[in-house]
């Protein structure tokens, strides 16, 4: 299985008067210092939006396909399990014509995530027929949402959907098919990736689809579809706006909103996150993250004991600037 540091981070480029990236961070994840911007790891949910603003494509994302070479030289068995969204990304009614390429480039075989999608909406019903006390249950199927709440509303983690993903899923089942194999996920983002950490994660590497095409180009591969696919999975809806909650279809007592986009998410946490008691100190820690300046005591930034180790431990290497009011008070402190 892969181990890794960094998903996303962005090369070493001359940031100078930019700031698009920061502007456009929807938590506010990433500093500029010496006109190079660099992204907050603990805070970044891998939504990509910066990636897209950047004129000067900055991207420097993990890179497995040199890994996933090196198993395939070394006659490791390697599967791929392919998000559904490669329907629209290579124009195909099905699986074959990219299996056949995929063994080209050295795989043993490819398989359809949706696979693992009906796995985990048969999850999904089992555990909304077990739910016994009203309650409200976020979603868990995308990586950004689990980043989100985990990382910036981390009061919402009882509410999230305690399943497995689609992609942890189809590992699981492909791996139980040959167990011998190395599994690599076919995302359409990056933020898989960060279920890679996940304990029980069976997936041993996370590519995306880009990188898939642009790996089959350099080899000079290409897709040819012989006849359109007949059989057609469902789940494969998963893919689409609202898929998730069509395919989970009437259930019971439980209402479903589905909703889109960072803003209508962020919208949807906020309003659950004001109906619980929510300290106010430990409330005010978690904005400070997403804060450009900070109005505080001293002790908060000078008294070892008091100090907010968010900023201040040792792995914080940020840069601040300090505005201190009535400095000579600190003297009788
Ligand atoms: S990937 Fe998203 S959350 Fe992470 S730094 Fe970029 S914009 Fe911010
Ligand atoms: S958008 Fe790109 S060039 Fe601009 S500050 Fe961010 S990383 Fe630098």
């Amino acid at each position: 299985m892969q181990r890794f540091q960094s998903i996303l981070q962005f090369k070493k480029v001359s940031c100078k008067n930019c700031y698009k990236c920061v502007r456009n961070c929807p938590v506010k994840a990433i500093r500029v210092h010496d006109h190079q911007a660099r992204i907050i790891e603990s805070q970044c949910i891998y939504c990509e939006k910066c990636i897209l603003v950047c004129p000067q494509d900055a991207k420097e994302e993990q890179n497995m396909i040199p890994a996933i070479c090196n198993a395939m030289e070394n006659k490791t068995q390697v599967i791929a399990s392919l998000h559904p969204a490669y329907l629209a990304r290579f124009g195909v009614t099905g699986i074959n014509g990219i299996r056949e390429a995929m063994k080209k480039l050295g795989f043993a075989d490819a398989a359809d995530a949706a696979e693992g999608a009906s796995l985990m909406i048969s999850q999904y019903r089992a555990l909304f027929a077990e739910q016994k006390e009203p309650g409200i249950m976020i979603s868990s199927a995308c990586p950004v949402i689990v980043q989100l709440v985990k990382k910036h509303y981390p009061h919402l983690l009882g509410n999230l959907v305690q399943s497995a993903s689609m992609m942890q899923f189809h590992a699981s089942y492909l791996k139980k098919k040959y167990p011998k194999a190395e599994i690599v996920y076919v995302s359409p983002c990056i933020s898989a990736m960060s279920e890679l950490r996940d304990s029980g994660n069976e997936v041993d590497y996370v590519i995306t689809l880009e990188e898939l095409v642009q790996w089959m180009q350099k080899e000079g591969i290409s897709i040819t579809e012989k006849e359109p696919e007949q059989i057609a999975y469902r789940s494969r809806e998963i893919a689409i706006a609202d898929g998730l909650t069509d395919l989970l279809g009437a259930v019971k007592g439980i209402r479903r909103l589905s909703v889109s986009g960072m803003e209508q998410c962020r919208e949807v946490l906020e309003e659950q996150a004001k109906k619980y008691m929510v300290c106010p100190f430990e409330m005010s820690l978690d904005v400070s993250n997403w804060a450009d300046a900070v109005i505080c005591d001293y002790n908060y930034v000078f008294d070892p004991q008091a100090h907010i180790k968010r900023f201040f431990s040792e792995s914080g290497k940020e840069e601040y600037l300090f505005l201190i009011d009535e400095a000579h008070n600190l003297v009788e402190r």
